[in-house]
């Protein structure tokens, strides 16, 4: 278990498409818990694996009790939609208004290699979004709703809303 460094916008792992993982393995176990560790000490409530230079599709997820880890995860279902401030790990002190589905439903493997399917709406259905994104190469200010929507979070604001700005 180790907290990993978060990279920020200028690393070019976070532009190019992570590449699917041919087994879950305990490499892969083990990434898993490096990320879930760092998630929760960065405090943030998702994470993907080219945030801690990891070309590889692994999303983690805690926007509640529980725990949601998924490796090559794929967007099932999206319905509804949500317009509202997102802001990322890997793009730290900044929010902007993106719009995603309401509700979605992925589907990927969990740490034992078994498919497991994710449903959720709200925070939990736009962190999925996000993560995806971040194994596509995709940062949410790509998607923001208009540029202007952009600024800066103040240093009191990050600590009481880490939903905002911890994906
Ligand atoms: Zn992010």
């Amino acid at each position: 278990m180790a907290v990993l460094p978060i990279l920020t916008q200028e690393a070019p792992i976070l532009r190019q498409k992570a590449k699917r993982v041919a087994r879950v393995d305990d490499s892969v176990r083990k990434l898993i818990d490096d990320m879930v560790d760092t998630m929760v000490a960065a405090p943030g409530v998702g994470l993907a694996a080219p945030q801690v230079g990891v070309g590889l599709r692994v999303l983690v997820i805690k926007t509640d009790e529980n725990l949601h880890a998924l490796v090559n995860p794929e967007m099932v279902k999206g319905e509804g939609e949500q317009i509202g401030p997102e802001g990322c790990l890997s793009v730290p002190g900044y929010v902007g208004e993106v719009k995603r589905f309401l509700r979605v439903v992925a589907r990927g493997l969990n740490r034992h290699g078994k498919t497991v399917k994710v449903k959720g709406d709200g925070l939990l259905a736009r962190a999925i979004q996000h993560e995806i994104d971040h194994l596509d190469g995709i940062l949410f200010t790509d998607r923001l709703t208009s540029l202007d929507t952009l600024r800066k979070v103040e240093p009191e604001e990050q600590e009481q809303k880490a939903e905002l700005v911890g994906v």
